[in-house]
């Protein structure tokens, strides 16, 4: 078997790279250790997708699939719940519908109108999720082969080498390890993976209580959180207790019961349990994305605390950011360097997203000068300007890639802006080509991007709010370029899409 670029683990992360390789015209194939049935049974909990997510899946049109498969799962818990005034899940899904919610940082909501005429943050099942993403791999010819767990990887200098389980040797270009927190491509590259130890303890089981109704949610339960209050059936604890001190064996009904009982106080009994997961706040940073011919996205460059739902947005962003330069490297059309912008772009991304969470587990933790520290964050949290910059950490919008650019506009993703006769440019992506705007009609802009057409594509015509002659967007929908079309367009286009 031999292929341009070998992805190991189909996950979301490894789903969405394969798919952005195959439309910048590579060929990936991904090899995935589990069957479907063991993605549904991890699935528990709920993920949500952020703005900056969903703008990135925007672009290749993927939100419509994930707003439908999001209102089909709240029909389903709508339907497994009694009607009551004020139920949490209905304001939960008002607050969806009409674009309120910023997300949480540590339980604190973080409510603020985005004004956006599309969907700005979704909750669903990570299975949904991965069931949207293959189907547009397959849509797209992406060879996905599940119950294939690659066992030994090496990096041969001209190519790398992955041996499966099952003896089973496939060749690549480049390996991408998108396998998880755990990941064998990392623990193997030799890529230092460094951070601090796990704190706390959190479970999730999909479990019969003798008597539910005894139990109340509560971020401040006596012993850490206590919730079931969404995905009927299932219940979650936070314990602070220094981490789970066992990993892999399956959790059982006692298990879940003692961790209930502390967590709540109550004495809680768990008749019994069908599947449940165990996760911790270790906090650990891969010190590269690439090495050689092997790169790592999602969990397994980077895991922490899931308190604030950001783990899964930061690697279905390090894919949209990798996939593009990858291809363009694996096709001859730019040079390697290329592949060094991706750590240098995501790595400081993801170190304050670690911040974030560590910072969110901190005002987790049980105790009055902890409450005492959350009254004072939420007061905080009611001046506009704190709030908008939560928001903002909250959500990835205030990602820049070039702080130091003379533009503002240069290193951040392109607004939402309607150019006259043409559309909106978020919905002018979708090719996976980047995107030339020739916003002033100028014939050089066109004659800059000649011979690159199957790398960009040139859309002409006026935007009100531009402050550009001509802007260069990347296919991740971030800015690379801005100015006037004389200026330095040429260069830009050499350095980010390679020479003409
Ligand atoms: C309770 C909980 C709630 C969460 N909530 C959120 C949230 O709201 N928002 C958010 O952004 N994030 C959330 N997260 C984090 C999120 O689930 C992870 O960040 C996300 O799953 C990472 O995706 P991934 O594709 O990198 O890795 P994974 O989802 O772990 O996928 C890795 C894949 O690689 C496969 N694999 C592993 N080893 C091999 C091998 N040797 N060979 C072949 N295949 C292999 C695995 O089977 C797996 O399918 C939550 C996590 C938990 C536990």
């Amino acid at each position: 078997m031999n292929t341009d670029v070998l992805i190991v683990g189909g996950g979301p992360v490894g789903l969405l790279l394969a798919c952005e390789l195959k439309l910048a015209g590579v060929d990936p194939l991904v090899l995935e250790a589990d069957t479907g049935q063991q993605r549904i049974t991890r699935s528990l909990g709920m993920r949500s997708l952020n703005a900056r997510t969903l703008h990135t899946l925007g672009l290749r049109g993927l939100v419509e699939p994930l707003a439908e498969a999001q209102w089909a799962l709240f029909d389903e818990i709508r339907a497994g719940r009694e009607p009551v005034e004020g139920d949490i899940v209905d304001g939960l899904v008002y607050m969806l519908k009409q674009g309120f919610s910023g997300g949480h940082f540590s339980g604190l909501p973080l409510i603020g109108d985005t004004g956006n005429r599309v969907p700005e943050m979704l909750m669903l099942k990570q299975h949904q999720l991965e069931r949207v993403l293959a189907e547009h791999a397959a849509g797209l010819g992406v060879e996905v082969r599940s119950g294939c767990r690659v066992a030994e990887i090496a990096d041969e200098g001209d190519g790398v080498v992955a041996t499966l389980a099952d003896g089973r040797v496939v060749r690549a270009g480049y390996l991408v390890g998108c396998d998880g927190g755990r990941s064998l491509v990392r623990k193997q590259s030799g890529i230092p993976f460094t951070g601090t130890s796990a704190t706390m303890t959190g479970r999730t089981a999909v479990a019969q209580l003798a008597d539910p109704g005894a139990l109340t949610s509560s971020l401040r339960a006596p012993g850490g959180l206590v919730n079931l209050s969404l995905v009927p059936g299932e219940v979650a604890t936070i314990e602070f207790d220094g981490g789970p001190a066992e990993r892999d064996a399956p959790i059982t009904a006692e298990e879940m019961q003692a961790s209930i009982r502390r967590a709540s106080g109550t004495d809680a009994v768990v008749l019994s349990l069908e599947a449940g997961i165990r996760y911790s706040d270790n906090t650990r940073h891969a010190e590269t994305y690439r090495k050689g011919r092997i790169l790592l996205a999602g969990d397994a460059a980077h895991v922490h605390s899931p308190i604030g739902g950001q783990g899964l947005n930061l690697g279905l962003q390090d894919a949209a950011n990798l996939g593009w330069k990858l291809a363009l490297v694996v096709r001859g059309q730019a040079p390697e360097r290329l592949l060094d912008t991706y750590t240098a772009e995501r790595h400081p991304v993801a170190a304050r997203v670690l911040r974030n969470t560590r910072a969110q587990v901190a005002l987790m933790r049980p105790g009055p000068q902890v409450d005492a520290l959350r009254e004072v964050l939420s007061e905080a949290l009611e001046l506009p300007e704190t709030r908008k910059h939560f928001i903002a950490m909250a959500n990835g919008t205030d990602i820049d890639y070039a702080p130091d650019a003379p533009r503002s506009l240069v290193g951040r993703f392109v607004p939402d802006w309607e150019i006259e006769g043409a559309g909106w440019v978020r919905e002018s992506l979708g090719d996976g080509r980047g995107l030339l705007l020739d916003l002033a009609g100028a014939p050089e802009t066109r004659a800059a991007a000649k011979g690159r057409d199957d790398r960009v594509r040139v859309l002409a015509g006026a935007v009100d709010q531009a402050d550009a002659a001509a802007v260069l967007v990347r296919p991740d929908g971030y800015v690379a370029w801005a100015g006037a079309a004389e200026a330095d367009l040429a260069d830009a286009l050499d350095a980010w899409f390679g020479v003409g």
